[in-house]
């Protein structure tokens, strides 16, 4: 079988290796589709901070199991999986305490150990679930970043009956606004400069999209929501000026949720956060829960995930799949890769 490693950034090339012998309590899974997001494009830079080469990439995974082993029960062979990429060591104080999601030693698959893009992939059953044949594979390997926007929302606690400010449209603000309305939201704004990622935001249901760089933000939150604004915002870019506009356009007390991975430390204005009270809470990745809550959605019909595919690549052309991104800059939500 085939493994596509990253020996440099930039760099991918195809090995032919044997295929893993699932141990004791490991499924094996042969790879469908694997989703590539905003941190693998950063290991194809070399900007990743966490990762080091060679490295095998995949965390946004959907796949058929093919074989399990012997301690394996809740799983059979055909059952359709997604996998959770996190590698826990069950020992120190979160891990004990019921936040493994920021386990001190975690190691996520795609980054610190090697991920899933291969034909086959090797994975210990509980970091595996169960998949209905009504989830098609593209939001299969969706799920993922699909459970990252329900734990965000989660940090900020209940959004039902609320209104929710969604800063950034790319795949991880979409999803964030659509899980928001999912959840109950009563209204959810999302915004973003680029055109394109707003109208796809549009069309999954999000009640206003704005382009800051065409209309006052501000004016845009007190129409649609009132003079009280919003009741939770997100940040979802990871750059200073949103999350500048998230401090300066909050209510007084309000949670302010950073979802967006920042490559460069942002100026921010630390007297609003203290004279308005504001809460600015941190979200990494997500747990089981967001996981069965992501699924629950899809299952429900309450999230448009199709929408949100740009591009699928074969297994041998990973390397055009981030080409492409490169190349769209921006004008590309989702980008997958699609196996035999
Ligand atoms: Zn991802
Ligand atoms: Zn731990």
């Amino acid at each position: 079988m085939l493994q596509a490693i990253m020996t440099k950034p930039g760099v991918i090339v195809y090995k032919e290796i044997e295929k893993p012998k699932p141990k004791g309590n490991e499924v094996l899974i042969k790879i469908k589709r694997i989703g590539i997001c905003g941190s693998d494009i950063h290991v194809y830079h070399g900007t990743h901070p966490f990762t080091d080469y060679p490295i095998v990439q995949g965390h946004e995974v959907y796949g058929e199991i093919s074989d399990i082993g012997h301690l394996v029960k809740d799983f059979s062979i055909g059952d359709k999986v997604t996998i959770m990429p996190q590698v826990t060591c069950g020992e120190c104080y979160n891990c004990k305490n019921g936040k493994y999601n920021i386990c001190d030693s975690l190691k996520v698959m795609g980054f610190q150990i090697n991920g899933a893009a291969q034909d086959y992939y090797a994975v210990p059953d509980k970091l595996v679930i169960k998949l209905s044949e009504n989830i098609l594979p593209e939001e299969g390997a969706m799920i993922e970043p699909t459970a990252v926007a329900v734990h965000a929302l989660k940090r900020g606690g209940s959004v039902k009956g609320k209104n929710i400010l969604v800063l950034g449209s790319g795949t991880i603000g979409n999803l964030v606004g659509q899980v928001a309305k999912g959840l109950g939201a009563k209204k959810v704004i999302n915004s973003d400069i680029i055109e394109f990622r707003l109208n796809i935001a549009k069309q999954c249901g999000i009640d206003l999209t704005i382009n800051p760089m065409k209309y006052n933000l501000e004016k845009a939150i007190i129409k649609e929501f009132g003079e009280n604004k919003a009741d939770m915002i997100l940040e979802c870019v990871g750059a200073e000026t949103t999350v500048s506009q998230a401090i300066s356009y909050a209510r007084k007390g309000t949670n302010i949720i950073i979802v967006g991975v920042f490559s460069q430390k942002p100026k921010i204005d630390m007297s609003l956060i203290q004279d308005r009270e504001l809460n600015i809470i941190g979200t990494l990745m997500y747990q089981k829960d967001d996981y069965l809550k992501a699924i629950e959605l899809i299952e429900e019909g309450k999230l448009l995930l199709k929408n949100l595919v740009t591009k699928i690549f074969p297994f041998l052309e990973y390397q055009n799949a981030y080409r492409y991104i490169e190349k769209k800059n921006g004008l590309a939500m989702k980008v997958m890769v699609t196996f035999n």
